[in-house]
């Protein structure tokens, strides 16, 4: 069955057909494109936003250990100053103090300021809850190391005398001679408010990023969470790289577990290291969006895409479609017309098309042949009665007059008896040629038994018949054939006007021909 669109509806339910098949071939082409050009873009942003995050925060990093590398800078220049005059009136308690509180005050670069003497005996403090340590001498790593050292220091963090967890910077005093007598000193209080929370902490990201600062030895000397300063940071492989490198970037799983990007500065004179990180997740969130977006986006395109799509397929398989429906019905009468008018606007289906007509020519042929077959007399090459049947029932469909004519040889049987059957066919195929001779274009000639023939007359009246007769009987008795020699025929003639019944006309030529048989043979009666 096929549709008024051409197509067809199926009886064959899920079976595919061509345009179904274009559909799917298609979207699933566009699916795969799709996935694939999704999925690269995707890969693509990712890992820009990866490396843009990366390199933000090494950046970011950076600037921060130049702040704080400034910062210490300024803070052991301040410390240095004070050396020069703390060295001068070490002997002065009043005077020493006195220093001792400017330098606290003069900045909020330390969270306390002392001087110790190179006996480590603590000569003066600031602020004043501290000054009941005043006079002791003071055992603490950091001291020790000052003390030992005797040169501008950073130290590394440890726990004061006052029980804080402190990192101290530090300036020898040394006099006029050159001797060691102590150090200048001020602190950072690492977990409580110090300089490097203002400095650090106020540049929090909202996005999950944070910082962090480790020493050489990879205590963690500021982190937002405050309970995690002062503990040693194991197996981390970006502090690994702080001492070697000045600055650079790593994708790294934190202590949590979670996955972080950094990017990581060093402060070269205090040996710290300053990491900025950000969780990957809160990095490459936006993509999500940004692939529902592209997605969204893409849908009405899709949509517009696929009405095309169903446009092509339904004009792909048109042709092939009707050139089916076509050929289902090669045996009508107007299938070449049909084919004919099947737009056939590609290569293949101009092909099926050119082969169909071919094909259709060919069974037209081949039908003709074997139509011509049946109806034809093979000993004669006249129309048989079935041809005749045909041509009269064409005649009494148009309704068109004709006239006919019938013939019988006179004592055929004598020749046959005389000269074999063989002879007496031969006479037969010969009469025929005399009647070829005697007729128009467009009339019939029929065997319609044993020695008898017909010819139908289309058009023709009764006169013009009788004498088509008679000239017939003329000729056939004017041409002996050997080895029979002279023979002659009797004839009937009558007239259809298109009125009644054909058969009734030949029925009438019959009569006229048993009259003239009766009447003597050899001639011709008109009914
Ligand atoms: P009439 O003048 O009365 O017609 O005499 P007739 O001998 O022709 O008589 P009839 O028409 O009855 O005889 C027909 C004969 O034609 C009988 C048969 O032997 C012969 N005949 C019929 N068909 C064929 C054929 O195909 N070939 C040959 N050789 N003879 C045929
Ligand atoms: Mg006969
Ligand atoms: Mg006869």
């Amino acid at each position: 069955m096929i549709s008024r669109s051409g197509l067809p509806n199926t009886k064959h339910g899920l079976r595919l057909d061509l345009r179904r098949l274009i559909l799917v071939l298609c979207a699933l082409t566009a699916l795969v494109m799709l996935c694939a050009s999704y999925f690269a873009s995707y890969r693509v942003q990712r890992q820009l936003l990866i490396d843009h995050a990366l390199e933000a925060n090494r950046v970011y990093a950076t600037k921060l250990a130049s702040i704080t590398e400034t910062f210490i800078g300024n803070a052991l220049q301040q410390l240095q100053f004070s050396a020069g005059v703390q060295g001068r009136q070490l002997s002065d308690a009043v005077a020493l103090q006195a220093e001792t509180h400017r330098v606290l005050a003069q900045s909020m670069a330390f969270n306390s300021t002392f001087v110790i003497d190179a006996d480590g005996t603590l000569l003066s403090v600031s602020p004043a809850p501290l000054r009941h340590l005043v006079g002791g001498r003071m055992h603490s790593p950091g001291v020790d190391e000052a003390l030992h050292l005797r040169r501008a220091l950073v130290s590394t963090p440890y726990v004061s005398a006052a029980n804080n967890l402190v990192v101290t910077l530090s300036q020898p005093i040394i006099d006029e001679q050159g001797r060691y007598l102590g150090y200048v000193g001020g602190t950072l209080y690492l977990r409580e408010h110090n300089i490097l929370n203002s400095l650090l902490g106020e540049h929090f990201y909202k996005d999950g990023s944070y910082l962090y600062v480790v020493d050489h030895q990879r205590r963690l000397l500021y982190h937002p969470d405050n309970q995690r300063v002062g503990t040693v940071v194991q197996g981390n492989a970006l502090i690994d790289q702080l001492p070697t490198l000045p600055s650079g970037t790593l994708a790294l799983t934190n202590s949590q577990n979670v996955e972080m990007l950094a990017g990581f500065a060093t402060v070269p004179s205090a040996r710290w290291g300053v990491v900025a990180q950000q969780p990957l997740s809160r990095t490459v969130a936006p993509l999500n969006t940004l692939v529902l977006n592209v997605i969204g986006a893409s849908v009405p395109l899709a949509l517009v895409g696929s009405l095309l799509l169903w446009w092509l397929a339904l004009v792909i398989a048109r042709p092939l479609w009707q050139l089916a429906a076509s050929a289902r019905r090669m045996d009508s009468a107007n299938t070449a017309e049909d084919l004919h008018r099947v737009r056939a606007w590609y290569f293949e289906a101009a092909e099926l098309k050119r082969a169909l007509l071919f094909g259709l020519n060919l069974l037209h042929e081949r039908i003709g042949r074997l139509n011509r077959e049946a109806q034809t007399d093979p000993l004669t090459g006249l129309v048989n009665r079935r041809g005749l049947e045909f041509s009269l029932s064409l005649l009494e469909a148009e309704g068109r007059r004709f006239s006919a004519i019938v013939m019988d040889v006179d004592h055929f049987k004598r020749i046959n008896d005389s000269h074999g059957h063989d002879t007496g066919d031969a006479v037969l195929r010969q009469l025929a040629h005399s009647m070829r001779r005697c007729c128009r274009e467009g009339d019939l000639l029929c065997r319609t038994g044993g020695e008898e023939f017909l010819m139908l007359l289309p058009g023709a009246d009764l006169a013009v018949a009788a004498s088509v007769a008679e000239r017939l009987r003329a000729i056939i008795e004017d041409t002996p054939i050997a080895p029979v020699g002279d023979l002659t025929v009797s004839l009937g003639v009558a007239h259809w006007e298109g009125t009644d019944d054909a058969a009734g006309t030949l029925a009438a030529a019959d009569r006229a021909l048993y009259l003239a048989k009766q009447s003597g043979r050899n001639r011709v009666v008109v009914a």
